[in-house]
């Protein structure tokens, strides 16, 4: 068996034709001697850049170090003191535009496989049994913390280690917002999110769910109940259309409602699970991003024969993580690039049959500052195709924040919260995650979390400090 690396290890994945029949996950992490050897290789940089550009601030170097040594209980604890999702995190962190990318081991070479190793450490502790945490004493406050996906999750965990009452309230019926009901089984086992979200409330958080703020009951209900600050971390689900003619056809679902039903309600479990999805022979997603790319191989499994992926602008562009892509295309997502769709066209039954897109050139760069797509004129063609999922990005659902009075929202109907407290027009009440900055990642909703905690905490012992309240 081989024991010496030459260079950064290659994640052990399955393979293609074997992953595609079922929703076991796809990459099988680094065995033990990997891990070591990889982690040996860090210089333990006295300024470590790797640590700057990670949100949650964890000690990478000090945690490698005991990799290392093979003391993988000790660098699991180390993780811990900042990040309460490692295995999470470890699966889904876009680490190479994070930490890896800061690593100075990338600027000659390739840089250390920080998520690698943190996932390697999170499943070594899963499998030995997780430890619990010391719970601190009572304070004697109560925070209320709504949504219960990486950012609320986080913000919660670290008050509760503070000695916060913390409650978490979610609409849905299972908590870990995006992490279970947006991304796949293959590539983040639910198993895996119930027992991180354990550990949370291991560290004494309790989850009320299917509570939906708002609706069952609203923050001044929760003020009355005795909660004195509040952290709203209720993510971005509400999909974006085309808004094009056709898209109200039967078969076109947004990535949303395609996503929600194949993962948290288990439709690739029909019937054993009561939620169906109907999927044709050949399937077409729309967009460039991780949800484009789930919905697409979420398709593959679910039996589409042909699964085509359409985005306006180049691979280069796509927003999708670089290893996401390489997998859809291996498993047999054919990208239709320089694509965009102009109008659906049906059957008599009122049922999808095929989309006329238009070719794109790219122009000059936009605010993005990635090169617009520009429609070529007469250009158009059509794809023909059974059902369509469309996932081209996600906003604000306004349910919550209409019945909050006072509350400030920015143009694209967020909530205007500051960056670096997480503070909001009104007193007392902090805002962070995807509610605040739109769609992003895990870890940047997760760093939010943590600086609205530590204000939190500020707040509780001095609200001076917040003299935009007073
Ligand atoms: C399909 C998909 C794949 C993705 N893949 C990746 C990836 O690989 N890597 C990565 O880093 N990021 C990925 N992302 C983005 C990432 O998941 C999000 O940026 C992140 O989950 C945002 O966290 P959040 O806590 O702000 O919100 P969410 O995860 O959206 O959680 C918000 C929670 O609040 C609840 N909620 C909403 N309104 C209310 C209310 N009124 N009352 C109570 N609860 C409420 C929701 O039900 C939800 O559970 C992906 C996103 C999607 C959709
Ligand atoms: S920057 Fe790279 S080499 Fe330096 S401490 Fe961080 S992981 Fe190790």
């Amino acid at each position: 068996m081989q024991n010496r690396l030459s260079g950064r290890p290659k994640m052990p994945q399955r393979p293609p034709k074997e992953r595609i029949k079922d929703f076991e996950e796809v990459p099988l992490g680094l065995p033990e001697w990997a891990a070591v050897e990889e982690a040996k290789r860090c210089l333990q940089c006295k300024k470590p850049q790797c640590v700057q550009g990670c949100p949650v601030e964890i000690d990478i170097p000090g945690f490698l170090k005991l990799v290392a040594e093979g003391r993988f209980e000790d660098a699991i604890a180390k993780i811990k003191e900042k990040n309460s999702l490692p295995a999470i995190c470890g699966r889904v962190c876009p680490q190479e535009t994070q930490c890896e990318e800061k690593c100075v081991l990338g600027k000659k070479g390739q840089p250390i496989a920080i998520g690698y190793l943190e996932r390697f450490v999170a499943d070594y502790e899963r499998e030995k049994g997780i430890r619990p945490p010391s719970a601190p004493s009572w304070n004697g406050h109560r925070v209320a913390v709504i949504g219960s996906g990486p950012a609320g999750l986080t913000c919660a965990g670290d008050l509760a280690k503070m000695g916060y009452q913390v409650t978490i309230f979610e609409a849905l019926h299972a908590p870990g917002g995006v992490l279970v009901y947006g991304i796949p089984e293959f590539r983040l086992p639910k198993s895996i999110v119930a027992q991180e979200v354990d550990y949370v409330r291991s560290l004494g958080v309790e989850i009320e769910l299917s509570c939906v703020v708002g609706k069952t009951l609203t923050i001044d209900d929760l003020r009355e109940e005795g909660y004195e600050a509040f952290f709203i971390g209720t993510g971005a689900g509400l999909p974006y259309f085309l808004n094009i003619p056709g898209e109200n056809l039967n078969g076109i679902y947004s990535a949303n409602e395609f996503l929600t039903r194949t993962n948290l309600m288990k439709a690739y479990l029909f019937p054993e699970f009561d939620t169906p999805v109907k999927i044709g022979r050949r399937v077409a997603v729309i967009g460039g991003g991780n949800v484009a790319m789930d919905a697409a191989r979420c398709a593959l499994r679910l039996g589409a024969e042909e699964v085509c992926l359409v985005y306006r602008r180049t691979k280069k562009e796509m927003p999708a993580r670089v290893e996401e892509v390489e997998r859809a295309e291996e498993e047999g997502v054919n990208c239709i690039i320089l694509t965009n769709p102009v109008r659906f066209i049906g059957n008599d039954n009122g049922w999808v049959t095929g989309i006329e897109c238009i070719q794109m050139e790219l122009g000059e760069p936009d605010e993005s500052g990635r090169r617009r797509p520009v429609p070529i004129p007469g250009s158009e063609f059509v794809i023909p195709i059974d059902t369509v999922v469309v996932a081209i990005g996600q906003g604000p659902n306004p349910l919550l924040l209409e019945t909050i009075k006072g509350l400030a929202l920015n143009k694209k109907g967020y909530i205007a919260a500051d960056p670096q407290t997480g503070a909001t027009s009104l007193p007392g009440v902090f805002a962070g995650g995807d509610i605040v900055t739109g769609a992003a990642t895990v870890i940047s909703a997760m760093g939010a979390g943590k600086r609205a905690a530590r204000s939190i905490d500020l707040y509780l012992k001095d609200p001076n400090k917040f003299p935009q309240w007073r």
